[in-house]
């Protein structure tokens, strides 16, 4: 595990040691395999690793890699695809690279010495959330493959060898998952589902920011009161999903989830802004740390499964302001009646009520020219302003790539509220099923 502690000192002893001098940026140039356009890549000597992703603006091959940084003793080392590294030479673009700050987007290199993304920032750089932020993406990255190992252990049915990985473990994880509240049913198939599901949750909470993840813990209370009030109600309309629905749903959200928690190490510079992007420049700056490519793929994704799953919240809102799933605002009285009406998904998913206690941030969020455009490769992307151009039949859209990422952050936190309301669905169907 890296020790952030002291990132202030390590940045000038990591700088000073590669270039004999103090100073924060590192200068390396890498030819293009495919047309030998020359980069010089501007990296700026950070505390974590930092992934790069760009294309090359003459014949777009994607370049992508990583700059691994060693602590002890400090150095950083490039290996990155389809470029060859080449010595200091006149290059024809620049490129910043930062794992944590929004850099400078490629320009033709002008040779000019700009500060650096460090003292470009400096005001705005709060050292110990920065130390924060570095310590999650490790721990991320080491929780992932246990959550694999957990996902598999439930979805192949072997509760007791997850019961027993869980027993086994003595840090904060697992002493959380033994104070779970109101979850042993004595049903090994539940109670594995509750701990699962818990464990992926809080693998992840700090990828969720903290108003998700108390949206998530407010909505479970709405949903247990319900339990409380309208049982029989609420164990109908999860039998009328079914089982299989549930199960399948929530098993692509935790692909997804795991998707996006991969990138979170190229997400830092936006985690490390709260994704709030109202001071940053972005005709100048911009994001070399993830691609539009998974990002895209991750939206699309994300909008058929909430798509898929939306009638989890439909039905709860029913249940929840007119006491049964099946009763709606416009008086309709039939919940698999009026959900064949709808022939297009999202259609469906804007008849959610706004303002009804779980429609919180669904509908606003799903937007067909994105989702359309890569369905039908119709997004057009500049590698050089990182403009991001969305089209389908009837409309097109623009927006810069850093701004792209915040949309599928503000989808990948809905679509976590709704993995929740599935796991809780699916659970009370699991305990109808076993105790009629
Ligand atoms: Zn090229």
């Amino acid at each position: 595990m890296k020790d952030y502690s002291e990132i202030k000192i390590f940045r000038s002893i990591i700088g000073a040691k590669r270039k004999g001098e103090r100073q924060m940026t590192s200068n390396s140039f890498f030819k293009c395999k495919v047309c030998g356009t020359v980069f010089r890549l501007r990296f700026q000597v950070g505390y974590s690793d930092c992934p790069i992703a760009f294309a090359c603006p003459n014949c777009l091959t994607e370049i992508s890699g990583l700059i691994s940084v060693h602590q002890k003793p400090p150095d950083f080392s490039f290996k990155v695809d389809n470029v060859s590294e080449v010595g200091e030479c006149q290059a024809d673009y620049v490129l910043e690279l930062s794992s944590e700050f929004l850099t400078h987007k490629m320009i033709a290199d002008d040779h000019a010495h700009h500060l650096p993304p460090f003292l470009r920032n400096i005001d705005f750089t709060d050292t110990n959330k920065t130390a924060r932020i570095l310590q999650t993406a490790d721990e991320i990255e080491n929780r992932l493959k246990e959550i694999k190992i957990v996902r598999d252990l439930y979805n192949n049915g072997k509760y007791d060898y997850l019961e027993r990985m869980l027993d086994g473990k003595s840090d904060d994880m697992a002493a959380a998952l033994r104070r779970l509240p109101n979850v042993e049913t004595g049903y090994p198939e539940v109670d594995s589902l509750s701990q699962s599901h818990k464990y992926i949750l809080f693998s992840v909470e700090k990828t969720l920011g903290s108003e998700t993840f108390s949206s998530i813990n407010s909505l479970a209370s709405v949903f247990e009161s319900l339990l409380g009030k309208f049982p029989g109600n609420l164990f109908s309309f999860a039998s009328s999903l079914g089982g299989a629905l549930l199960k399948e749903n929530r098993r692509r959200m935790e692909d997804l989830i795991v998707r996006f928690a991969t990138m979170y190490r190229g997400l830092l510079p936006l985690y490390l802004l709260d994704w709030d992007l109202t001071k940053t420049n972005l005709e100048t700056d911009g994001i070399t740390t993830v691609g539009l490519k998974p990002l895209h793929e991750f939206y699309k994704d994300a909008f058929e499964t909430i798509c898929d799953s939306i009638d989890v919240a439909i039905g709860l809102n029913n249940i929840a302001v007119r006491n049964d799933y099946q009763s709606f605002t416009d008086g309709h009285y039939c919940f698999v009646d009026k959900m064949r009406k709808y022939g297009f998904k999202s259609a469906k998913a804007k008849s959610l009520v706004f303002m009804e206690p779980f429609s919180f941030p669904f509908v606003s969020l799903l937007d067909n020219t994105i989702r359309n455009s890569e369905s039908h490769f119709s997004s057009k992307y500049n590698v050089l302003s990182q403009m991001v151009t969305f089209k389908d039949s009837s409309e097109k859209k623009e927006m810069y790539l850093a701004e792209f990422a915040c949309k599928c952050f503000e989808v990948y936190c809905s679509m976590c509220i709704l993995w929740d309301l599935l796991y809780q669905m699916e659970r009370i169907y699991l305990i109808r099923e076993i105790k009629p």
